[in-house]
């Protein structure tokens, strides 16, 4: 594939209106096996949609997950006179979009790298963004994948060493996501915050919020760590008595598991029966 694009023929799963996409070819030179996702924001394929396709590696269309989320922030074009230090909330959803900060939010709490595509306007640097990024975690967990920003006119060069990272492209505002999770406790984080007016109060609940969920994880990977196996039921039921809290349901218990086989290894979950 040397092509720098690869024309797709996307339909929307909801109103079967279609239009064809040019998908940058890293995306399927990446990943030799398996599916590849990608998010579909408004206005690309049809005004009122957006989902997420799935193709595999040749470029076929292989499925469709719609995008159900309450909060949608219309975007804007960035103010020149912003200045780095004002980088809140709103303005952080408004330059990348909604379901893309929850994207980022992802990457960052479960240790994905993260490569962007950038416009010739964009001002932040990449080191900015990785503290930004690295605030919202509990120190221990500082020091993981980071984030890389790539111009337009570099994006043969992109090398994605590991092929299960997240892809976003500012400009066309797609995505290849690696994983399998929904963005429920992303977008639960992030409209928790927006409830608060004050940006550092903002981040305050970001970093409780993260901060407890780790907890969680490590409890369940203390559990692991002195078990032979254990069952699903019995580990929810031992988290829960640990931490003086009620049984976490099944979303909660994948995101523990993807946490710890993201940041320590699968060798602990592979436990689990
Ligand atoms: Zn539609």
């Amino acid at each position: 594939m040397s092509e720098r694009y690869k024309k797709v023929n996307v339909t929307c799963p909801i109103c079967k209106k279609s239009n064809s996409l040019d998908i940058p070819s890293i995306v399927f030179s990446q990943k030799k096996i398996g599916t590849i996702k990608i998010q579909i924001p408004k206005g690309v394929v049809c005004p009122d949609h957006q989902f997420i396709i799935f193709f595999d590696s040749e470029g076929n269309v292989r499925g469709y997950e719609k995008i159900d989320i309450s909060m949608a922030m219309p975007k804007k074009k960035k103010d020149e006179t912003e200045i780095m230090e004002e980088l809140t909330l709103k303005k952080m959803i408004s330059i990348f979009g909604t379901y893309e900060f929850y994207s980022l939010i992802h990457a960052k709490i479960f240790n994905y790298p993260v490569f962007i595509v950038i416009g010739e306007d964009f001002k932040y640097s990449s080191n900015f963004l990785n503290k930004i990024g690295n605030s919202i975690l509990p120190e221990r967990y500082t020091g993981g994948r980071t984030l890389h920003l790539y111009k337009e006119s570099d994006y043969d060069s992109i090398e994605i060493t590991t092929k299960d990272g997240l892809l976003l492209d500012v400009n066309k505002q797609i995505l290849q996501i690696p994983w399998e999770q929904k963005l429920k406790f992303e977008e639960n984080i992030v409209n928790k915050a927006l409830e608060i007016i004050d940006d550092q109060e903002q981040l305050f609940v970001f970093q409780q919020i993260v901060s407890d969920f780790c907890k969680e994880a490590e409890c369940a990977l203390d559990i692991l760590e002195s078990r032979n196996d254990i069952s699903k039921k019995d580990l929810i039921k031992e988290i829960s008595k640990r931490l003086f809290k009620p049984k976490i349901n099944s979303y909660r218990f994948n995101l523990i598991v993807e946490f710890i086989n993201q940041r320590f290894s699968p060798k602990f979950t592979e436990k689990i029966r």
